[in-house]
């Protein structure tokens, strides 16, 4: 039994305690962290098994656009864990992005993951999904550059950890990108190609990100009206879990981009058990902002004009609302200081609409009592 300091546990704890589960694990992407007592304290109360993260693009060496270090973003949600006393959650650092895969970009990655490790995470999502070779002439051709990238990068990780056990997460296909005929779906064929190759080197991932039809935030309509999203590919989804394990590969899919799914969808279509980790990002983003609207509207007048002033020129022709909606996530480090100092009341309605909201999400996501099957496994 671990001790209860109420630390991060490893990703792998998580993954190895609700293998066989039809469950998904809810990771969040708490842009404003004063959303995590909330979450935690569903979790405690639901027996809920959680990762909490941020991507590179919101928490890196210089703050991200949350103005957050890795060191900064583990102070703040060990701090919420202690104090809800909830011990069965991982510190995950989502989307470790290599978009080039130059040793200039390589050498940045290694320090943002000594900077993630000194920090105490204990889960990691290499993304190299953006180095995919159009002019490959078959799939391990386009891949080729994706896999060893993830492969260097994941014996780097492994190498800091020191023997700890952490959890990894990888991803083919890079999610939300677009070509002539809409957006482009990771094929199982992709999915069993990356994964074999990887596991020929030496690398074992618990988790797949695939490119499935969701896209990281909101989607709006031609109006600039936000939407639901409906458009995660179930049966593609399916097929690539199915060829996974026809192929005695071990591993889940991690379903990025939840934001805008209906929660009765996720709740009777979603295929639980394949996708074992569901991330929620903007939703708390949004969590923080609507509660701003009525508790501190001066407040969330200044976020809103400042967000137009800045983005409206490289928007044309779309709605203030939509570009407001956008780009107001990065506003979240200019107003950095307001956003953590707001009024006690403002505080506890953030928590109470996080609480309710995480409550609804492990209901959708069936991860009730994973908690508990998790703590049993734990040495
Ligand atoms: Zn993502």
């Amino acid at each position: 039994m671990k001790q209860n300091d109420y630390g991060p546990i490893s990703g792998s704890s998580i993954f190895s305690g609700i293998s066989g589960q039809k469950a998904i694990i809810m990771a969040a992407n708490t842009r404003i962290t004063t959303v995590a007592k909330g979450i935690f304290r569903a979790a405690k109360e639901t027996d809920s098994a959680v990762f909490m993260e941020l991507a590179r693009s919101e928490c890196d060496l210089k703050g991200g656009y949350t103005g957050l270090t890795p060191k900064d973003f583990a102070d703040k949600i060990n701090d919420a864990a202690k104090e809800v006393e909830f011990d069965i959650w991982a510190l995950h650092a989502d989307h470790i992005t290599i978009k080039k895969g130059d040793p200039v970009e390589i050498d940045q990655t290694r320090q943002l993951i000594d900077a993630q490790v000194s920090a105490g995470y204990t889960s990691f999502a290499i993304d190299a999904s953006h180095l995919f070779n159009f002019e490959g002439k078959n799939v391990r051709e386009e891949l080729e550059q994706n896999i060893q990238v993830t492969t260097e990068l994941a014996k780097y990780i492994k190498s800091r950890m020191k023997g700890k056990d952490f959890g990894l997460e990888v991803e083919v296909g890079e999610i939300g990108r677009k070509d002539g005929h809409g957006l482009v779906l990771t094929t199982p064929e992709e999915a069993v190609e990356f994964i074999n190759a990887l596991y020929s080197n030496g690398v074992h991932p618990h988790v797949l990100a695939i490119a499935n039809g969701s896209t990281h935030g909101h989607i709006y309509d031609d109006k600039g009206n936000v939407v639901e999203q409906l458009s995660i590919d179930i049966p593609q989804t399916k097929a690539v879990a199915k060829a996974l394990r026809d192929n005695n590969l071990k591993i889940g899919i991690a379903q990025h981009g939840i934001t805008g799914t209906p929660r009765e969808l996720i709740n009777q279509h979603f295929p639980k058990g394949d996708i074992i980790k569901g991330n929620v990002g903007t939703f708390w983003q949004d969590v923080v902002f609507n509660t701003l609207k009525v508790y501190e509207p001066a407040l969330y007048q200044d976020i809103q004009e400042w967000t137009l002033e800045k983005y409206r020129a490289a928007n044309p022709g779309k709605k203030d609302k939509q570009i407001i909606d956008g780009n107001c996530k990065f506003a979240i480090k200019e107003f950095f200081k307001e956003l953590y100092a707001v009024e006690e009341d403002t505080e506890d309605a953030i928590q109470a609409m996080a609480y309710a909201e995480s409550l609804v999400f492990f209901r959708a996501f069936s991860s009730y009592g994973s908690a508990s099957l998790v703590r049993k496994t734990i040495p």
